[in-house]
Order: structure tokens, then sequence, then C-alpha cells
């Protein structure tokens, strides 16, 4: 049994999720990487968490995917006999952004399956194995085990050329009020990170159309928002600096979610 909280973090070795890990790392926490397909990323992100003070294991698992969601969680255990936080990170933009009149169900399961559906069922197992070291009064350091979704400004932002990726950050942002009030009778608080546009291998296509965002002042904080800001939110909510809060959505957007006049 590991003495360091440890952290579950989906789609961790690389982008946003890499951001995370290191923050985390720096806490002193243990972190399972998770990882789809890109090992050396995974690899990567093992060191430079290591080298932050931290521990890890990486693990190859499809959030998409019902066995590799029971692999994952079992590799946890079996590595550090415990959560004390899920970080559903893990999330694709569509293969190809398509108009809303014409986008393909191919697409929209593809999405919803691994942006959705995989946090959404992840998250009961985890669930159910943080209410039994609950109750079992299995505390440490880190105090009652936390929850926290990484959904996007697309949220409630409607992007008409990727519709089926809306819909799955509006469906994980019902799913962090779900399980927020499902699971508080436990003392498990569940929050929602909702980043703005982030320098990641994600918004690498469209690189062009968001400096020139940035340059027209689309946001008050003029720049790029980076892997680090939103991982610096996550540490916060790990750091147990919002005990009487739950469902709540923190916005680390530059500003993005303000209307102004
Ligand atoms: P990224 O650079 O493309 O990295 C995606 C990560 O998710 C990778 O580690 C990847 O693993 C992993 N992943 C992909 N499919 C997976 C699956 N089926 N199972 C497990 N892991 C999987 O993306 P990012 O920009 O860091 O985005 C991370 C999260 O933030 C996503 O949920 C995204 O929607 C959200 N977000 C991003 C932005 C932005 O501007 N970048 C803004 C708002 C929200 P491999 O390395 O193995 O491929």
């Amino acid at each position: 049994m590991s003495n360091r909280p440890v952290s579950l973090v989906t789609g961790a070795g690389r982008g946003i999720g890499r951001g995370i890990a290191i923050e985390l790392a720096k806490l002193g926490h243990a972190v399972v990487i998770n990882y789809a397909g890109n090992a050396n990323a995974a690899e990567e992100c093992l060191r430079l968490v290591r080298e932050a003070g931290g521990d890890g294991v990486a693990v190859r698992a499809d959030v998409s995917a019902s066995a590799d969601r029971e692999h994952l969680v079992q590799e946890t255990i079996n590595a550090y006999g415990r959560i004390d936080l899920l970080v559903n990170n893990a999330g694709v933009a569509p293969n190809v952004r398509a108009d809303l009149l014409e986008a393909g169900e191919e697409s929209f399961d593809r999405l919803i399956n691994i942006n959705l559906k995989g946090p959404y069922f992840l998250t009961q197992i985890v669930a159910r194995q943080m209410i039994g070291q609950v109750q079992r009064g299995d505390a440490n350091s880190f105090g009652p085990p936390r929850i926290v979704t990484v959904t996007s400004v697309s949220a409630y932002a409607a992007s008409v050329n990727r519709g089926d990726y809306c819909l799955a950050k509006a469906g994980l942002a019902m799913m962090t009020a779900l399980y927020a009030a499902r699971l508080a009778e436990y003392g498990i608080n569940v929050y929602e990170v909702r980043p703005g546009v982030i320098a990641t291998d994600m918004t690498e296509g469209v690189k062009e159309k968001y400096d020139r965002m940035i340059e027209q002042g689309a946001w008050p904080i003029r720049r790029w928002g980076l892997p680090e800001d939103i991982g610096r939110a996550v540490a916060a909510i790990a750091r147990s600096d919002f005990p009487y809060s739950t469902g709540e959505v923190f916005n680390v957007d530059g500003g993005f979610h303000l209307r102004t006049l």
C-alpha cells in the first residue's frame, strides 16, 4: 500500500493530461499515467513525473472499451492499493470537422464512446472503489477521495462543425452534477475543470485560427492556455482547498466565458 496519494489520470501521456500529472507529482502523488497508444509519450511523462517528485506507472487502456476500463482500475489497485483522485481527461477531437448538416454517425459513435461513455463508466467503477475505501476508513493524508473531469468551453459554446464533440462535453458537465449529487453522502467531492483553448497536439491543426482570435482579443487574457494552467487548477483541488464545494465548475479559459458589452 502506497503512502503517497494515488491519482489516476486518463490520457496523461501528452498534452493537458501530462500537465496535470506533473503538477500532481509536485504534490508527491503516485500518478497512474493512462494512455491509448503512444507508449513513448507515456514513458516520457513518467520520467517527468519522477523528476517532479512523484512516483508513477504507465498503463495502456482505451477508455472507450469496457474491459480496458476494468484493467486500468485493476492495474492501479495492483500498483498502489487505492485511488484518491480520478482525473477524467482523455478525449479526442473528431477525425474530421464536419458541418452539422453533413456529419455522419460513425464519427459520432467514436467520439461519444471515447469522450462521454468512457468517463461515465470509468467513474462508476472508480466511485465504487472509492466508496469501499471510505467505508473501510482507509484514509490517508489526502483526505476523502475526489473526482475531476476535464470538459471544455464546448460544453456550452456551439461549434457547428463538431457537434459530436460539443454534445460529449455538455454530457460530461451533467455527469459531474450527477456524480456530485450521488457521492456527497460518502464525502467524495466531484468537480469539473473547463479549459479554453490550450496549446496541445489537439489544437495544433487549428493553430492559425486561434492565433488570429487571440490577436483580435476573442478572450480577455490574450494568450494560449498551457497544459500547466489546467494542471495547477487540478492541483488546487487535489490540495483539498474546496472541501465545501462539489459539482463546481472551474473555468480555466482566459476569461472566454465572460460576456462583455
Ligand atoms: P491531446 O494532446 O490530443 O492528448 C490526448 C490524450 O488522450 C493522449 O494522452 C491520448 O493518448 C489520450 N487518449 C485519446 N484517446 C484515448 C482513449 N480512447 N483512451 C485513453 N486515452 C486516450 O489532447 P489534449 O488537448 O491534451 O486534451 C485533453 C482533454 O482536454 C480532452 O478531453 C480534450 O477534449 C480536453 N480539452 C482540450 C482543449 C484544448 O484546447 N487542447 C480544450 C478544452 C478541452 P495517446 O497519447 O496514447 O494517444
